[in-house]
């Protein structure tokens, strides 16, 4: 699982994600993007943008509402934004990615100031009463052009348009609260540094290639940081117990007090916010313009799939503890925190003979990512060209995508896979510039990078991948082609601007290639032997993917409970006893004293509050999208083409339910779901 096209670019994301094109200062230099960014320039950058924006939106409100037309006023407001942003260029991005600290620091600081001034802006009543002026006059529109129409306005209401002076002004300060609350979450978990020092001999159990990339401190301890490529093979594989407990107890402070705070304050500013739109809560507000519509809906399927899936979690945590205590004599009734990633390795190593370490050696990256781009780019009638154009960094690759049947340019498409100081942490889509018609009935050609924290190539070895790695290649890579591949008209209804619990469904979809054995042989290549990955090895892993299975959907439906429970509750409780308690209830875990796992709970914050759920409903969709592939072939380039064209094209320009209908030729079914992981067995 990973974010969706994330909490991108955040000035942006306030209002329409997009940049674009036909700028005074463009982000563009001979058609491509350029990354050069001057900290120092960019404030008073903004305040120039800033001054022109404030010139227009004067000029749209002084428009007579007898000339108001689609074109002058829907999208003549968005245009308007298009070009503040347009000043900035991709600079936002750069906070996430930039190698110079001075520059996504600088940039950190506007976006925050940008993002409260868009607050303001966007809660302006005059500019309200100017759309008002043209929609209430109820105009023929096409349905894309109603949809967008339909959204913007529901839009507004998000915005408070409807209160009264009094109620607007008290809104207005929540969201500006909120949104500075959001960032300093993010940057408190970014900036976050509480390394473990360990002997050589506290690494006892891990492999060498995993030891000779840890720093060393003068003392010649080894580092290990709360980044995932260290943190999680240490509590895999580090025979020395109390050295992952200590691990675990830093890494799920991971934030700090601070953060409990933040969210604990967040909770009370949303159910204020919803209070004051007329919601009963938070999720009902943030649901309505969703797939699923309503809290209850939600609530009723995590509670079924929880309901389905305890006796199976139960099982396996009984058959884990037991190994455990088989191996240590313990009589043991409870699997804590730090061991369960521990005893879960070493069994499924002992019983389902897998070693991720071992299969790693099969998937060099460069092997993998060849395998993936002609995979997806012979089932999507697509190739992908290497191409040297500008980057932020010298790990970076870039390629442009083309129609494989007309040669014609589609997109441009970045790769950032490895870890560095500073960077964002995660693995995730970031969608640059968006497609969409220009003025001169040309196509905006769209812009999107995949940045990820992969294993670094060592001097031993090269680059190698694990196998979950590969699965969130392949997902970030549905992100990729949903907003690549985007042929939508308008920039707002773009590639991946489709609902919160639908924007998953693609990259899920794409997960599961990297279960085809089919698939396998053709994307690995043993680093020193050059065998593809063997049957027999595939068959195992297979048959180990079902392994802690219920335990691991058990997890998800947690972390998407406790989401949707705290914004329905009319009073924010103590966060940290509440995510234990909920966690003992869903998972039968009991979390180690001290540590507040919320504090990095980063989706909950930055744009998939009340929309955790979103992961396991969109999977749904996808594994019935999915068996689709099956029934016809999972190579076949007609069932390709068809999602290409019914999904991954349309962007939000018509209903996910239609969407969904009109590539399946049915509505959504969940049997596939349950199928792939073992429900309807018994
Ligand atoms: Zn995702």
């Amino acid at each position: 699982m990973n974010m969706k096209k994330t909490k991108i670019i955040l000035s942006a994301a306030l209002l329409w994600a997009a940049t674009g094109v036909q700028a005074m200062q463009s982000p563009f230099q001979n058609g491509v993007l350029h990354f050069n960014y001057q900290a120092e320039k960019l404030f008073s950058t903004e305040a120039a943008a800033r001054a022109q924006l404030e010139k227009d939106l004067a000029a749209f409100v002084a428009m007579p509402a007898s000339e108001r037309t689609f074109e002058n006023t829907i999208l003549g407001y968005y245009r308007i934004f298009q070009k503040y942003h347009e000043a900035l260029g991709v600079s936002g991005f750069l906070a996430y990615v930039s190698p110079d600290k001075k520059l996504r620091d600088t940039v950190t600081a506007l976006q925050m100031q940008i993002s409260q001034y868009m607050v303001e802006v966007a809660a302006r009543r005059d500019i309200y009463r100017a759309i008002r002026q043209y929609t209430d006059t109820n105009p023929q529109l096409d349905p894309v052009q109603a949809k967008l129409v339909k959204e913007m306005l529901i839009g507004f209401k998000y915005k408070g348009m409807d209160l009264n002076d009094e109620d607007l002004e008290k809104f207005k300060s929540l969201n500006k609260e909120e949104s500075q609350y959001a960032i300093e979450f993010d940057q408190n978990i970014r900036e976050y540094k509480d390394p473990l020092y360990v002997t050589r001999e506290e690494l006892n159990g891990l492999g060498d290639d995993y030891i000779q990339k840890l720093q060393k401190t003068k003392d010649g301890k080894y580092i290990i940081t709360l980044d995932y490529p260290d943190v999680v093979p240490f509590m895999k594989s580090a025979e020395n117990e109390n050295a992952r407990k200590q691990l675990e107890y830093k890494y799920n402070r991971r934030g700090g007090e601070k953060n409990v705070v933040l969210l604990e304050k967040t909770l009370a500013l949303r159910r204020q916010a919803a209070a004051l739109l007329g919601y009963k809560t938070y999720a009902d507000l943030q649901l309505e313009n969703r797939m699923a519509k309503s809290p209850k809906k939600v609530m009723a399927f995590l509670e079924d799939l929880q309901k389905k899936l305890t006796p199976f979690g139960k099982k396996e945590t009984k058959q884990m503890v037991a190994y455990k205590n088989q191996k240590t004599g313990q009589k043991s009734r409870v699997m804590y925190p730090w061991e369960s990633a521990y005893w879960s390795y070493q069994y499924s190593k002992e019983n389902l003979q897998l070693d991720s370490e071992k299969i790693k050696e099969y998937f060099p990256s460069s092997v993998v990512i060849d395998g993936m781009l002609e995979l997806f780019g012979g089932l999507f009638g697509i190739t992908f060209e290497p191409v040297r154009i500008p980057v932020w960094h010298e790990d970076v690759k870039a390629f442009q995508i083309k129609d494989a049947q007309d040669g014609r340019l589609i997109a441009y498409f970045y790769m950032d896979l490895y870890p560095r100081e500073g960077k964002y942490k995660h693995a995730a889509c970031f969608d640059l510039i968006n497609g969409e018609e220009k003025p001169d009935g040309s196509y905006q050609t769209p812009f999107v990078a995949i940045v990820a924290n992969m294993n670094k190539p060592s001097q031993a070895t090269p680059s190698l991948l694990k196998h979950s790695e590969v699965e969130t290649l392949f997902h970030e890579f549905g992100h990729v082609l949903h907003n690549a591949l985007t042929r939508a008209k308008y920039a707002p209804q773009a590639g991946a601007s489709v609902s919160w619990d639908f924007v998953e469904a693609p990259s899920q979809l794409l997960e599961r290639w990297a279960w085809e054995p089919q698939v396998l042989k053709k994307i690995s290549r043993h680093y020193k032997t050059g065998e593809p990955l063997p049957d027999d090895l595939i068959q195992r892993m297979i048959a180990a993917k079902n392994f802690g299975t219920a335990t691991a959907y058990l997890r998800q439906n947690f972390f998407a409970q406790y989401d949707m429970r705290l914004h329905q509750m009319n009073k924010t409780p103590d966060t940290t006893k509440f995510y234990f308690d909920l966690t003992k209830k869903i998972c039968s875990i009991r979390l180690t004293p001290g540590t507040i796992p919320q504090a990095s709970f980063g989706h909950i914050m930055g744009g998939y509050d009340a929309g955790y759920y979103g992961y396991l409903w969109s999977e749904v969709i996808a594994e019935d999208f999915f068996s689709e592939f099956k029934k016809h072939g999972v190579f076949n380039p007609q069932i390709g083409l068809k999602f290409r064209r019914e999904i991954l094209e349309k962007g939000s320009t018509i209903e996910e339910e239609d969407m969904v209908r009109n590539f399946l030729g049915r509505p959504v079914e969940n049997e596939p779901f349950l199928h792939s992981i073992g429900l309807n067995k018994e």
